[in-house]
């Protein structure tokens, strides 16, 4: 073989894969099963590789007018992940299995089967009209730092600093571990 060919093959299979970390949440249908599977359809995703998962934990729903006692409450969780997917790639992955879930966008932050975020992708700052990141919300977000913040005591949310400094600054939560439902 033609030592350039050899080493143009090498370059190719040496794939470089970047972390990034997932927000799942869901409050209706079976929550629990939901997030799992979805967390399932990412490992079995070609180039994305599932590192960590957290716990569930369970909150009270918020919408735009604040913390709604009526709506059924959420499930969320993290995940860590590292993929060799452009983040627009991994945006079309997520929401790919948002749909197949039943996911459906009528109101915003109204109830759903199934969301997934992308909260940071490596230390990637950006923000087109279709991704923006690292997530805008995810500084202010108990339901996600809490969960994120079990699997990474160490991240840093881009922009924003250390996480545990961000969650201290959250006065209230609803935020509780998941249990499980009583069968
Ligand atoms: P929030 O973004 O406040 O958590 P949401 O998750 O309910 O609200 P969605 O309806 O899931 O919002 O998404 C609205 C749009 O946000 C999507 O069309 C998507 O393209 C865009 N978006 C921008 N940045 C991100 C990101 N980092 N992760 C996921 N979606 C994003
Ligand atoms: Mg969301
Ligand atoms: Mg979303």
């Amino acid at each position: 073989m033609n030592p350039n060919n050899r080493a143009v093959e090498s370059v190719e299979r040496r794939t470089i894969r970047l972390p990034a970390v997932l927000a799942f949440g869901s409050n209706l249908g079976d929550r629990e099963a939901t997030i799992l599977a979805a967390v399932d359809e990412l490992r079995a995703t070609e180039g994305v590789e599932v590192t960590a998962m957290s716990r569930l934990y369970e909150t009270t729903a918020v919408k735009p007018d604040g913390i709604d006692l009526d709506a059924p409450s959420y499930l969320n969780a993290v995940a860590a992940i590292r993929t060799s997917l452009h983040p627009d790639e991994l945006l079309t992955v997520v929401n790919r299995i948002e749909n197949d879930h039943g996911r459906v966008r009528a109101e915003r932050w109204g109830d759903r089967t199934l969301d997934v975020d992308i909260i940071t992708f490596a230390s990637v700052e950006l923000d087109t009209e279709r991704l923006t990141l690292p997530h805008p919300r995810a500084a202010v977000r108990d339901f996600v730092l809490v969960p994120w913040l079990e699997i990474e005591p160490d991240a840093v949310l881009p922009g924003h600093g250390r996480i545990d400094a961000l969650l201290a600054r959250i006065p209230e939560t609803t935020l509780r571990p998941y249990a499980g439902e009583p069968r």
